[in-house]
């Protein structure tokens, strides 16, 4: 249980937690590995094998959630790619809800995402749900990732919360992790980030399986 008492602020993360995170993982996992691999003549396997190597190198940083660095280094159109299957991303169940009756309790509600300001507008053109959000904040506008050493201060220079009283939700888990070290004192993290795939293990943070199940209890801020 959320004691909402204590909470003015709502961080969410985007993808695995607002948005099902199939899209993304369907994208790099599959989309891209077949048109990698059809353009140099390799088998699917092998282009991804090839790319998760490449993936793997720069995981952590800016430049794995970045749309030009990936153009750029695999020479292929990567925002096109995603504008050809957006009919893909979708919201997870009663996250609009959630963050709708977050707003009406007269709380803080921010959209914090490491995805490239490019694909949050691609998602936000696509599902409509900007105007629910306080403000929305790709971590690229702040040059640090989520997980990286400082972001958090950072984040709070532009846009005020205490992080005493400020509650994050997010899939990852050095996000989480990081989150912590900074002082924001309530994470949660996501029980089944993407749809089509087995929910994750629980770990240090205490997860979420349904928005509907921590929506109790959620009264007006006092
Ligand atoms: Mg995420």
């Amino acid at each position: 249980m959320i004691d909402w008492k204590t909470i003015d602020t709502v961080l969410f993360d985007m993808d695995g937690t607002v948005l099902d995170l199939h899209f993304d993982n369907y994208f790099w996992e599959d989309l891209v590995p077949a048109r990698y691999g059809e353009r140099h003549g390799l088998s699917t396997a092998e282009a991804s094998a090839l790319l998760r190597k490449r993936y793997e190198s720069v995981k952590g940083t800016l430049d794995w959630y970045c749309l030009d660095f990936w153009s750029q280094s695999l020479a292929m159109d990567i925002p096109r790619l995603k504008e050809d299957i957006r009919h893909k991303i979708t919201l997870r169940p009663h996250a609009l809800d959630f963050v709708q009756q977050l707003r009406a309790s007269g709380r803080q509600v921010m959209l914090v995402t490491n995805a490239h300001p490019g694909s949050l507008d691609l998602k936000m053109r696509h599902t409509g749900i900007a105007p629910h959000f306080d403000h929305m904040i790709s971590s690229h506008t702040l040059k640090l990732a989520k997980e990286n050493a400082g972001f958090w201060s950072a984040l709070r220079e532009r846009h005020d919360y205490d992080p005493r009283r400020t509650l994050l939700i997010d899939d990852s888990l050095p996000v989480l992790r990081q989150a912590e070290k900074e002082g924001i004192r309530h994470l949660r993290a996501i029980h089944q980030p993407d749809s089509q795939r087995a929910p994750l293990h629980p770990e240090e943070f205490v997860q979420i399986e349904h928005f509907t199940d921590v929506m109790s209890g959620l009264d007006p801020r006092e």
